[in-house]
């Protein structure tokens, strides 16, 4: 966190530009305006973050829909802590597929609503056995299938497991959208990902989502009274709707 708030001051990205969309909050955009916003915004991003990706650690395409199973309600470090302890006992998607819920369960309780999560991984994993193979489907309509994967996750396979253009629209995602006026007043998910695949080059989606998370993570807060917009290498281009 720290890296890039430090960065942000050292290069005076932030504090030394000239605000130009100071009256943005107050006036209506156009969607060119906004996307022309936008693009400058994917630009800054980039550049602030370059080595951006999923924090959730795995190896294996079946392994991320385990984890983005398990990272409903808890952070992504708790799953990166409990995902090698299940794989140490259930190796394989055949092997989950196999396993009762309550071993499941028992380990992946630490990461919250376990019962659920057991539930959703063991029939997943048993779907991706009996229709797939045991191979993650690389289609949208096909991932919504599976037990436990809504768009969030889908989209997260897709563009991390199968490079095609994926918008994830997690928490940090929805809320820098908003504070950023790339969308206005949206906490849909669903809702959200439609606004932005409007503004955001598809080649560029996958890593602006991560680079949203990064960014939500070391200077926009969840904490809405101190966002650390001053250090902040978008502060120029956002309106800040808090
Ligand atoms: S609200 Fe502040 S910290 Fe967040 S993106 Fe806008 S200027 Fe940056």
């Amino acid at each position: 966190m720290s890296a890039a708030v430090n960065k942000a001051n050292a290069t005076g990205s932030a504090p030394g530009r000239k605000p130009d969309c100071a009256g943005l909050s107050k006036r209506s955009e156009s969607l060119r305006a906004r996307k022309m916003r936008a693009a400058e915004i994917v630009r800054r991003l980039k550049e602030e973050y370059p080595d951006t990706h999923c924090t959730l650690a795995y190896d294996e395409a079946w392994k991320l829909l385990v984890s983005v199973r398990l990272a409903a309600q808890c952070t992504d470090a708790r799953v990166d802590q409990i995902t090698p302890v299940l794989y140490a006992h259930f190796p394989t998607v055949e092997a989950l597929a196999e396993a009762s819920e309550d071993a499941i369960e028992e380990i992946v309780r630490p990461c919250g609503l376990g019962r659920s999560k057991a539930r959703d991984i063991k029939a997943c994993m048993t779907m991706l056995m009996e229709v797939y193979g045991g191979v993650v489907p690389d289609t949208m309509e096909e991932l919504l299938r599976l037990p436990g994967v809504g768009r969030k996750s889908a989209n997260l396979v897709l563009g991390d497991i199968y490079g095609k253009p994926a918008i994830v629209t997690d928490t940090h995602c929805i809320r820098l959208s908003n504070r950023m006026g790339l969308v206005d007043g949206e906490k849909d998910p669903h809702k959200v990902e439609k606004a932005l695949w409007q503004l955001i080059p598809p080649e560029e989606s996958n890593d602006f989502c991560h680079r949203m998370v990064d960014h939500g993570r070391a200077v926009c807060t969840a904490r809405t009274a101190t966002p650390n917009c001053g250090a902040c290498c978008v502060a120029d281009l956002c309106p800040k709707k808090f």
